[in-house]
């Protein structure tokens, strides 16, 4: 290369000397200090004496070879901090030229922009992390979503059902009482209108009863209350209930048990029969010919219920999903239900501590078994829990003609003296006058309501039983009742025998 004018050189070297304060090192060939020129106090050195050993001051340039000079070490600490490009230059007659050059702000630079890119990869792992979590949302969303569709279909195919449903029943009550009044019934066509029009109303109460409880265990108000229940007899009752049902279809019912007919044990027996009831009905709806079968059996501490058929069977796909609310199997059969029967039913044996599984095949039948844990309890124990209490006065307080004269009725077929009261004002008077050893108290009475009357009774003094009747049925209502002095809450409507029950149950505490 030709030689730089003059001019340009020296404007070169001043602006070297001006932004990167060169400092010459010069090693003799016994690599001793022999000179130095330069910025020496760019570089933190201590006094520099000629003949210093170059190992002291310059490491780098112990054990080179020459051949390999020039050299150049690009940004590096040469002392006590202070930062430079190095280059090591070969001297003619021996010895090296070790020249510094400032690199302070090129490192200062550096060091920033390695902290940047630090940033910059930090903020782009946070950034595929956001990705990651929003890529998850997505799909929850499209799986909630999804989940929401269904639902909604669900309960729109439910409420189409329950339509059906409940007409289906009404139309044969309302039919058949509309005959009874305009005097059309023949007297031997009697007999069927009454059962039919007392099966329609069962059914619808049963239709009610479930959608109500799957709303209470939505709201997560369904309790479980245990008293002594006689196995053998609530089997011979579902029996008795289902045998003809099965045989009008042409089907076979059979009940198999060893229980003796003094077993006893500490159940909730309407919803032991609540399941019982599910799974019978479920048995002969879904079975065109064959057998149902009913079986009991208990072992240590646990009560197997099992129901079983030669119906249509469940194919193993569906097995898990029917125990959800609402879900049925090829609703186009045009077979009534809502979707709600085995959903309740799992939910109980949750409550109690048990469990509901199912076998089936496809076109061979199904068997759904019930295993709960229980207690077994003594008929000994039984008549220390709850002695017949015939012949005791109970005060029935209704403002409904057509319940009070039908609680009358239980009450008095069961040996009891009934005083009747027709609102909550006439009840207060009666029970003080005539001590009744048990009230029976309507909530929702005109003018004074079952709640006040009860509260003022207990204001008075009175401290014999008081069992609450009510339609209402919420955690809440029963809380009320609680509240104002009342010992039990009956649910309308109520059979007899769980009325009586429940009479001689507190009577006998
Ligand atoms: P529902 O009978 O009112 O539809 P369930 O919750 O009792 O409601 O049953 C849910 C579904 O499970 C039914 O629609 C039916 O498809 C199926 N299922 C229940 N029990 C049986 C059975 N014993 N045999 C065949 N299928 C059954």
């Amino acid at each position: 290369m030709s030689k730089m004018p003059a001019a340009v050189a020296a404007y070169m070297q001043h602006n070297v000397k001006e932004q990167m304060s060169p400092l010459c090192l010069t090693f003799n060939a016994n690599m001793q200090l022999a000179r130095f020129s330069g910025e020496l106090a760019a570089y933190n050195f201590p006094q520099l004496k000629l003949g210093m050993e170059a190992a002291k001051i310059a490491p780098m340039v112990e054990g080179l070879d020459y051949k390999d000079l020039p050299l150049s070490f690009p940004v590096v600490e040469v002392f006590d901090g202070a930062i430079a490009h190095v280059h090591l230059i070969a001297k003619k007659t021996g010895g090296i030229y070790v020249l510094l050059l400032d690199a302070k702000k090129e490192h200062k630079s550096r060091q920033i922009f390695q902290q940047k890119a630090n940033e910059v990869q930090l903020l782009n792992e946070q950034l595929t992390k956001v990705l990651k979590q929003l890529n998850k949302t997505q799909l929850e969303l499209k799986q909630k979503k999804h989940e929401a569709e269904q639902a909604s279909a669900l309960k729109s195919q439910f409420i189409a059902n329950m339509s059906h449903e409940f007409r289906t029943p009404l139309t044969s009550i309302i039919g058949y009482t509309e005959m009874w009044q305009k005097r059309l019934l023949k007297p031997d066509q009697v007999q069927q209108a009454v059962d039919s029009v007392a099966s329609g109303a069962r059914f619808l109460l049963s239709l009610i009863e479930n959608v109500l409880d799957q709303a209470r265990f939505e709201a997560g108000e369904i309790d479980i209350e245990t008293s002594p229940v006689n196995i053998a007899a609530l089997l011979a009752e579902m029996a008795a209930m289902f045998a003809p049902i099965a045989k009008q279809k042409g089907l076979e019912f059979e009940l198999e048990t060893e229980f003796a007919a003094d077993t006893w044990f500490e159940l909730d027996e309407m919803r032991i029969k609540q399941l019982i009831i599910n799974l019978c009905n479920n048995a002969i709806k879904y079975t065109d010919e064959g057998k149902v079968s009913l079986y009991a059996a208990s072992s240590d501490l646990s009560l197997t219920i099992r129901v079983s058929d030669t119906g249509i069977g469940i194919e193993k796909s569906r097995q898990e999903t029917i125990f959800s609310p609402f879900q049925r199997i090829d609703v186009n059969r045009n077979i009534e239900g809502a979707g709600l029967g085995l959903a309740i039913s799992k939910q109980i044996l949750d409550l109690m501590g048990g469990g509901l599984t199912l076998t089936s095949k496809p076109n061979q039948g199904s068997v759904f078994e019930v295993c709960l844990p229980v207690e077994s309890i003594t008929e000994q124990q039984v008549d220390n829990k709850i002695q017949q209490a015939t012949g005791e006065t109970v005060l029935v307080a209704e403002d409904n003609p057509d319940v009070i004269e039908m609680i009358e009725l239980f009450l008095i077929n069961a040996g009891f003296s009934v005083i009747l009261a027709t609102s909550g004002e006439e009840a207060v008077q009666m029970v003080l006058k005539y001590r009744p050893q048990l009230v029976l108290m309507d909530i929702n009475m005109p003018i004074l309501g079952g709640l006040a009357a009860t509260v003022r009774l207990r204001e008075q003094g009175y401290d014999k039983p008081i069992l609450a009747l009510s339609a209402a049925s919420s955690a809440h209502d029963k809380q009320r009742a609680r509240e104002a002095g009342c010992d039990s809450f009956l649910l309308k409507p109520i059979a007899m025998s769980e009325l009586v029950r429940a009479v001689n149950y507190h009577l006998s505490l």
